[in-house]
């Protein structure tokens, strides 16, 4: 355990964010916001190093973050040329050819005994020829390319968003809200020789950065948290063995559908995501069995519309840092570590990371307990995502693809194990306390990606034949209908949200 305290003087006021992508100025708007009046914040990032620049999709909880922020949804969806989400569908994940979509939404009605699919998984039995989809207004909006944002929307959704604009966006925001910007690249980071705990930032050119409390923004880099604090790093990678993605922007060729595409390749997978201006297209894939070359080219002959920028290579290994806050330096986005986007959920665990440390900040100086509990909260949180997205990929049918059998016949951790045999066995799903991934998301993938139950809750049995023909139709008509009322998507961005950004070139 790591004792220094990051000032001993106690009052931890300056607050220096090193990094100014994606996490760096979701980090600087929360504070500002939430607790500007007490802090002094400084974020430094370099226009010349610049960012990621990927990291488009997004997961429902961010609406919460924007609301906390009182950040208005039409300003903000205008300015990063969004579109909706409302899941992603899958495909070629199970088998080749096959297709599912893991929606956002809440899948039929519960008993409080069991969930929802048990009596689906009865019906089936019983010849109901239906898709577990059929009962979710929100994977049927997807479906039907359907949508509407605003106070009476019923739906849970997400966004599609352009990630250089997001940052930009916030950056306004944090600004107005009283951060201070200094544009320079870190060079060197002074230390207390006694406690290790980090003072200061020197720059390119001699400026001094000093502070209280680091924010590790800095992306793959890690200045602080790595080369700096050397917070060791557990590596994933014998679960999630692809480890590079080439990004590539396209021309959009038609209306946006308002859901994400997964689509399973050799060696990996493609991302399609629809903005209102632009397609955002990316391969995900295992050097091991594929090299940079040959993903390249399968990418082009995938993509669908003119590209806007040129392919390349992201290299990444995913795992986590033991410590996301170690001394006086809280490490966030990219520098805590990586698991890969196929759930669209790093933007998301930097929103929970700053929320956390907002709701655990050491105004009086770092303390042992509080960054403890950060970490075990950070840690417990990316093990469920973890599962959650080893599930995809250990559990496929395309046989024959040296890549999805290895990922068929590796080791995959106990506890998704443990999860998996219980679906099996008895379709039972659960989500931990805390965790990201509700029941109806663990049942949607593991039945996409072909795990079938051998038995399911008895208390369905009781049900007959007509019941169960009642309940069906009506919740099919029930979704139907809120399916009806809802516009297209692209007609309601196009009224409610136009991009207020130049169309690429
Ligand atoms: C292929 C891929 C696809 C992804 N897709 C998604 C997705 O769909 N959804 C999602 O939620 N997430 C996604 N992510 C993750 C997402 O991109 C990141 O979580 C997010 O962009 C945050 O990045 P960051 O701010 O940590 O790092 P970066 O964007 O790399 O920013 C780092 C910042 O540090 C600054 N910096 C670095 N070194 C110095 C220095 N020496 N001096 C000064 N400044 C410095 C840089 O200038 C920059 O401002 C994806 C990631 C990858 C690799």
């Amino acid at each position: 355990m790591d004792n220094s305290v990051a000032n001993e003087k106690g009052r931890i006021k300056r607050v220096v964010i090193a990094g100014g992508g994606t996490a760096g100025w979701i980090a600087a708007a929360a504070l500002s916001k939430k607790l500007g009046e007490l802090l002094d914040i400084t974020l430094v990032e370099s226009d010349s190093i610049g960012t990621v620049g990927v990291g488009e999709a997004t997961i429902p909880p961010l609406r919460t973050f924007h609301r906390l922020l009182g950040i208005d949804e039409q300003s903000f969806m205008r300015a990063t040329q969004a579109t909706a989400k409302l899941g992603i569908a899958f495909e070629n994940w199970g088998r080749e050819g096959e297709r599912y979509i893991h929606s956002f939404g809440k899948t039929g009605t519960s008993a409080w005994m069991c969930d929802f699919h048990h009596f689906w998984l009865r019906g089936k039995e019983m010849g109901f020829d239906t898709g577990i989809g059929d009962f979710c207004l929100e994977h049927q909006a997807a479906e039907a390319g359907r949508f509407a944002a605003g106070p009476k929307s019923p739906l849970n959704f997400a966004y599609h968003l352009n990630a250089t604009q997001y940052a930009a966006f916030l950056r306004e925001f944090s600004e107005k809200h009283g951060v201070t910007r200094v544009e320079g690249t870190i060079h060197d980071v002074r230390q207390n020789s006694k406690t290790g705990d980090i003072e200061s930032l020197l720059l390119e050119g001699g400026r001094e950065i000093a502070g209280d409390l680091f924010i590790d923004c800095s992306g793959f880099r890690g200045l602080l948290i790595d080369k700096t604090l050397h917070s060791e790093f557990e590596d994933w990678s014998h679960w999630l063995p692809c480890d590079s993605a080439v990004p590539l922007q396209t021309r959009a060729t038609g209306p946006a559908m308002p859901y994400t595409r997964s689509i399973a390749e050799t060696s990996g997978w493609r991302w399609r995501i629809p903005l209102q201006e632009r397609v955002g297209n990316g391969l995900v894939y295992c050097s091991r069995y594929l090299s940079d070359d040959a993903a390249t080219t399968l990418l082009l002959e995938r993509v669908d519309g003119e590209p806007l920028t040129d392919p390349r290579v992201i290299r990444f290994t995913t795992g986590r840092k033991k410590q996301t806050w170690k001394n006086n330096c809280i490490a966030l986005g990219l520098s805590s570590g990586f698991i890969e986007p196929l759930e669209s959920t790093s933007i998301h665990l930097i929103v929970t990371g700053i929320v956390r440390l907002l709701q655990l900040f050491p105004f009086t100086g770092v303390e042992p307990s509080l960054q403890q509990e950060y970490n075990r909260q950070t840690q417990r949180e990316l093990e469920d995502i973890r599962d959650f997205i080893v599930l995809h990929y250990h559990v496929n049918q395309r046989e024959g693809d040296v890549f999805w059998d290895h990922c068929r016949q590796m080791d995959i951790p106990d506890s998704l194990a443990q999860r998996i045999d219980l679906f099996r066995e008895r379709a039972h799903a659960y989500q931990n306390n805390d965790e990201l991934f509700r029941v109806d998301s663990w049942v949607q993938v593991m039945l996409g990606q072909g795990l079938q139950p051998q038995s399911f809750h008895p208390l369905t049995q009781m049900i007959t034949e007509q019941e169960m023909q009642q309940l069906q139709s009506g919740l099919r008509a029930q979704v139907a209908q809120g399916v009806n009322a809802l516009p297209p998507h692209h007609e309601f961005i196009r009224q409610y949200c136009p991009s207020s950004a130049p169309v690429p070139a």
